[in-house]
């Protein structure tokens, strides 16, 4: 099982495969515990995760703070 999770340094999503412990980020090498990472997601494929992240980015770059201000007012 793979899981998307938010680096806590850079603050990037990134995969990590449950079977380890640690997971380097491959934006800024930071080690990021995988149990202790706020988990966004979860997939059984490496292709699946790579898709979800590429959404979670898309999704991210859509919410501009003026958006988000028309949908609350
Ligand atoms: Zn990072």
């Amino acid at each position: 099982m793979y899981l998307i999770i938010n680096c806590h340094t850079c603050g990037k999503v990134i995969m990590a495969s449950t079977a380890n412990r640690t997971q380097s980020c491959t934006h800024c090498g930071a080690k990021i515990e995988v149990r202790s990472a706020k988990v966004l997601a979860r997939s059984r494929t490496t292709q699946e995760a790579v898709a979800i992240i590429q959404e979670l980015k898309q999704r991210k770059s859509k919410d501009s703070p003026v958006t988000f201000k028309k949908f609350r007012v």
